[in-house]
């Protein structure tokens, strides 16, 4: 089985995101927002046959773990009632993806987050998600400003009602920056792989991993700048008398294969060990053509992890293995959903 563990609703019917922009206007009127709108089964069906299902299947995987389109989650716009209800509209929607598609998708919740809020105002939004639509992650924005980072780093207890949920339950958090409102960052080619590098070192720097030993991450877009500056990590870990880096964060941080060319893919099954490998291609997402030097799309990830030199027991860990291990709740929600497929 080849599990993507990286995908999101970037193909919602157009309805979704037009109740966003008026929620939006509405929150800048100091109006109520209007009332959701209506998406049938049948407008779902198509985003997706069209769409992510197809692409698994021209390119030959089996399960994307999939959750809300994450530059639309867009935690800086309005307060958080705002993004309460957008979080909320957004989980159902993956839930009803997941409905009509169970042996395809396996839902992942985005969190309704606000820069200066307490990350307290999620838990009830993590419990529904896993406890009423079976979803096994969250995505976690270490930035819910948008590019300004206003909010204390991931090592401050700030965070810690988010990872107390997350070890109660046995589900992941996917490290993922939403859009960026800050000029200075292009969304998804500067500020997405600041987040991951930045959420990544502040982790390293913490006792989050001393405090939650069983706590999982996932550093997506193949972990940002850390694979390719990983001596560098390794020496600031030493410098302050923190350990070897293999030792202080393997346990709880995984990478996935969100990178776009095979000699990146080559870097990253190099420098960290495989058991740390998570296959993903983020697609239908941020890139989306197709790659003049090899004929094929930059984000078909399975081709590169395919060309690797590894055993094929290494190759199933990448694709299979390792999505089992860290998203605990994966294997009994594939049986619960394949058996509802039938
Ligand atoms: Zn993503």
């Amino acid at each position: 089985m080849i599990i993507d563990c990286h995908g999101h609703y970037t193909t919602a019917p157009r309805q979704h995101e037009g109740w966003r922009n008026e929620q939006i206007e509405a929150h800048k009127a100091g109006k109520p927002p209007p009332p959701r709108p209506r998406m049938t089964d049948d407008e779902i069906r198509e985003t997706i046959a069209g769409g992510q299902l197809k692409v698994q299947r021209e390119r030959g995987t089996d399960l994307t773990i999939f959750s809300p389109r994450a530059a639309g989650m867009g935690h800086h716009f309005g307060d958080a009632r705002t993004s309460e209800a957008w979080a909320s509209a957004c989980n159902e929607l993956i839930h009803r993806v997941c409905t009509l598609f169970p042996k395809n998708f396996i839902g992942v919740g985005m969190l309704p987050q606000s820069a200066g809020v307490s990350p307290k105002n999620c838990i009830s939004e993590i419990d529904r998600c896993v406890g009423e639509y079976g979803f096994v992650g969250i995505n976690l924005n270490p930035d819910p400003s948008g590019g300004h980072w206003q909010d204390p780093p991931l090592s401050d207890r700030y965070w810690y009602p988010v990872y107390e949920k997350m070890v109660e339950h046995d589900i992941p958090a996917m490290i993922h920056v939403s859009a960026a409102c800050n000029p200075a960052y292009h969304t998804t080619g500067s500020h997405y792989l600041n987040g991951d590098t930045v959420g990544f070192n502040q982790l390293m720097n913490s006792s989050v991993f001393k405090d939650f030993p069983t706590i999982k991450f996932i550093i997506p877009h193949g972990g940002g700048a850390v694979p390719y500056h990983w001596g560098r990590f390794r020496g600031l870990a030493q410098d302050a008398k923190l350990g070897l880096l293999t030792d202080l964060v393997l346990n709880n941080i995984f990478f996935d294969t969100c990178v776009y060319h095979l000699p990146g893919q080559q870097l990253l099954a190099k420098v960290i060990p495989v058991d740390n490998i998570l296959f993903a291609s983020e697609m239908i997402g941020a890139v989306r053509g197709i790659d003049p030097e090899t004929g094929h799309h930059y984000d078909d990830t399975k081709r590169y992890i395919d060309q690797l030199a590894l055993s094929t027991e290494d190759k199933a860990k990448i694709f299979e293995g390792n999505a089992r291990r860290v998203y605990g709740r994966l294997s009994v929600t594939i049986e619960k959903q394949s058996a509802r497929a039938v």
